[in-house]
């Protein structure tokens, strides 16, 4: 048995975003419900930080791919844990170079830092 699984089914990559900051891109198209990524490699802490994915009611996971994931109000993806491994999976189509994002609502309980979404469909303000 593996005591690392990591696959990195589609070729991503990791560049400046329209809405925050730097995010992650499609580089190939991927088909809807594909599963993206998946890792068991992360850390965990028990408190939120900027970046971090709760996994539990009680920690949360730092994870050097998914961290740089932005929010977006019309996700193309999901988060999801199997065991140890977190996932990336597509809830859409994504075309080549289309940035991946997830609401963060999703897993998050709280938003520590409320933040600016420029998505034009929420109220602009993310707070949970
Ligand atoms: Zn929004």
């Amino acid at each position: 048995m593996t005591a690392n699984i990591q696959s990195e089914r589609f070729c991503l990559a990791i560049h400046t975003s329209e809405i925050h900051g730097n995010g992650l891109f499609a580089e190939q198209d991927i088909p809807a419900d594909a599963l993206i990524y998946e890792s068991d490699e992360y850390t965990v802490t028990q408190v939120a930080r900027y970046g971090s994915i709760q996994r539990t009611p009680t920690d949360h996971i730092m994870q050097k791919l998914l961290r740089w994931e932005n929010h977006s109000c019309v996700p193309n993806t999901k988060l999801h844990f199997d065991g140890p491994n977190v996932q990336l999976i597509a809830t859409k189509h994504i075309l080549v170079g289309q940035e991946i994002a997830c609401d963060y609502r999703q897993t998050e309980d709280s938003i520590p830092k409320p933040f600016q979404c420029n998505c034009g469909r929420c109220s602009g303000i993310i707070v949970k």
